[in-house]
């Protein structure tokens, strides 16, 4: 199964072969560890600057590579290679959810002060909207920003945030007027300094990321770091969850690829009953099932991301994909598990992790229901 086709060229190729060759070197080896330690170390940061990971979308004026959302996916994909799927989400928090909305909506200032040291992987991001009291329901978040002399003073509790012990800086989302709500919500970039508290949070997948509560008491904000309009926040949240799910499904693409490829091997090599485990053919039909899976979830990111980068609004095709291939990922990786029997429910075995990495996927960047409550929507129903 090949990543090459439509929409990339040659030139991603090149790209895809160079991620891969630095990923396998240099995270893969030591995902396992990671995993087991809770934390993958601030250092990648930088080394994946070097190599010019951090901005492969950013304009070159910010030190990025001048390339596109393209460019960005062949990343997103191929990091799905590191075997971690905490680290690839630290990682891919920093790049597709906290520094987007910088580049996008922040002043000149704003991207000289955050995203020029993040695309050098100096300063990691991480992006605050959710809250104990509101997940789904964005709208309904109740940390509050008060006006005083010079900017804001922040108050209030964000939960399950990404890189959320590690970040120097919080894109954070902010009640700004007293309703709150789609008109009442502002963007402020909080940094991490006096009143700001992380505490990091156990889960049952994703173990190398710094899933945290970030609690802000009388946090002072300057007017400098509001970010886009007073009171235009959501209009911010809707316009990045569209990449955010499309990086969502192409991540899910490659851990599938890699899930496959690896099942499959290891059912060539397992033998029972005197025949390797793929000449059974309740086993070869599932491995068959397995790559339609791949398959299918691959046309439809793919169709998702070429009408994203040819600047059509692909609400309902995006949604479609995220919901299509969070809930195929999961599936497919629980297949994989069984093939592997009782090795697949072992620690040292990478499918024991994805499997649960997986189960993010329907949950996160929006659940399944609510791509579902999306699709109902745009489907006049
Ligand atoms: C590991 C991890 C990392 C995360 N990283 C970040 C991050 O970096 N930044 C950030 O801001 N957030 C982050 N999140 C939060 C994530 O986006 C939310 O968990 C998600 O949006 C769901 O919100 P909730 O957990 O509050 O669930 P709820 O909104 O309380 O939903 C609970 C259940 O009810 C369902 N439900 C809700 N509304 C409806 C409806 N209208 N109709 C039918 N069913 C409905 C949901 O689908 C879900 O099944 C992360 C979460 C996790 C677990």
């Amino acid at each position: 199964m090949s990543a090459s086709a439509p929409p990339f060229s040659d030139e991603h190729d090149q790209l895809r072969q160079s991620a891969r060759g630095f990923i396998e070197r240099e995270l893969t080896p030591h995902a396992q560890r990671w995993e087991d330690e809770r934390w993958f170390p601030d250092e990648v940061f930088p080394k994946m600057a070097a190599q010019g990971l951090l901005g492969l979308k950013y304009p070159e004026c910010y030190g990025g590579q001048g390339g596109d959302y393209l460019h960005e996916a062949v990343l997103v994909e191929e990091l799905a290679r590191t075997g971690s799927g905490g680290t690839a989400a630290g990682i891919g928090a920093h790049i597709n959810i906290a520094t987007p909305p910088i580049w996008k909506f922040g002043t000149e200032e704003q991207k000289q002060r955050y995203l020029v040291p993040a695309i050098r992987g100096e300063l990691i991001g991480a992006l605050g909207i959710t809250e104990p009291g509101a997940g789904s329901d964005v709208a309904a978040i109740s940390t509050r920003a008060e006006r005083v002399d010079g900017g804001w003073l922040v108050n209030g509790e964000k939960t399950y945030i990404t890189n959320g012990v590690r970040a120097d800086f919080i894109v954070t989302a902010v009640k700004t007027s007293a309703e709150g709500g789609h008109s009442g919500i502002s963007f402020l970039i909080v940094d991490r300094g006096e009143g700001v508290t992380s505490s990091k949070l156990e889960k049952l997948g994703w173990h190398a990321s710094d899933t945290a509560t970030i609690a802000f008491e009388d946090v002072f904000v300057g007017e400098e770091n509001l970010l886009g309009e007073l009171d235009g926040g959501f209009k911010l949240i809707m316009a990045n969850f569209q990449w955010e799910r499309l990086a969502m499904a192409l991540g899910a693409v490659g851990a599938m690829t890699v899930a496959w490829e690896r099942t499959a091997d290891f059912a060539r090599q397992r033998s029972a009953f005197g025949k390797p485990l793929s000449r059974h053919q309740a086993i070869r039909h599932k491995l068959a099932d397995m790559a339609t899976s791949v398959h299918t979830c691959r046309c439809v990111t793919y169709d998702a991301l070429r009408r994203f980068v040819g600047g059509e609004d692909p609400l309902k095709e995006v949604t479609m994909a995220k919901l299509l291939t969070q809930r195929a990922a999961f599936e497919l990786m629980d297949d994989a598990l069984q093939i592997h029997g009782g090795a697949g429910y072992m620690h040292e075995y990478w499918v024991e992790r994805a499997a649960r990495d997986a189960r993010l996927g329907p949950i996160g960047g929006g659940s399944d229901e609510i791509m579902r409550e999306i699709l109902g929507r745009v489907l006049s129903l």
